[in-house]
């Protein structure tokens, strides 16, 4: 009996419509005591529902922002104080996090090498004795070995500045007189709007680096007329490969004088 009556439901298209239209009228029209408890309490659970995710959402919702609030004075702690604690062995201005406190006892307890000493001894006359100084924990750490901190501003490190013969030259140029070639694949480290000139490099996979014959490029390059004569040229990744991968135009007079300045 059920299964027919089922099975007119799902068939019959105005038979189904008539038996949901009978079942609303006798919803509807049925006001008997236990459906009408049985609705109440129907009715009594939802409210209950709602109001207990209202709560949960508000509860949520104060947690995140707790948690940002949090973050957002974290990171303005950080940030602070700016990388003005120098070194007093190396001289590089770093974050607090970096350096430690220099304490002279400290080192020279352990019987430190005389080198390092005078080394101490030539920044100490350099900064003010007044204030509070501050010493990288590399070379802390070196230190404390009895070393000479590799960085240390008396081994003499500086960066040089570049010649202006080798300032003016443009890309091309400069791969002519390199000796070293590097081939790399360089991808953006960043995904998204950024624009990939902006992002942050990688590089991914070997990378080579192909030496290359200077004397040999140069002779080949024509004697240059006068000092403003251009060449144009195209470099290939091989000779024999149709693809350029980069178009110049180059000045030979400016080439030679910078191997000039080069190998002087
Ligand atoms: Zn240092």
């Amino acid at each position: 009996m059920k299964t027919e009556v089922l099975k007119k439901y799902y068939t019959n298209n105005s038979i189904r419509l008539k038996m949901i239209q009978s079942a609303l009228n006798s919803y509807h029209t049925n006001k008997t005591v236990t459906t009408q408890k049985s609705r109440q309490l129907y009715n009594q659970r939802r409210r209950i529902l709602k109001k207990y995710s209202n709560i949960e959402s508000h509860k949520s919702i104060i947690k995140h922002s707790n948690l940002y609030i949090y973050k957002l004075k974290q990171f303005r702690k950080i940030i602070q104080e700016g990388p003005d604690y120098v070194c007093i062995s190396c001289a590089l201005a770093l974050f607090r996090n970096q350096v430690i406190p220099f304490i002279k006892e400290k080192y020279s307890k352990e019987g430190i090498l005389s080198q390092i000493e005078k080394h101490i001894q030539v920044n100490f006359n350099n900064n003010s004795s007044m204030q509070q100084q501050w010493i990288c924990r590399l070379c802390s750490d070196k230190m404390k070995k009895q070393q000479l901190p590799a960085r240390a501003i008396s081994n003499k490190l500086e960066v040089c500045k570049i010649p202006s013969e080798l300032k003016r030259l443009n890309n091309l140029e400069k791969h002519l007189i390199a000796l070293r070639l590097p081939f790399m694949k360089i991808v953006n480290l960043t995904s998204g709007k950024l624009s990939s000139r902006l992002s942050q490099k990688g590089t991914k996979g070997p990378l080579h680096c192909v030496p290359s014959d200077v004397q040999e490029t140069v002779t080949t390059l024509p004697r240059p007329v006068d000092k403003s004569m251009m060449v144009r040229l195209q470099l290939k990744r091989r000779l024999k490969y149709k693809a350029i991968w980069e178009e110049q135009l180059i000045n030979p007079t400016d080439v030679r004088d910078a191997l000039l300045i080069l190998t002087k």
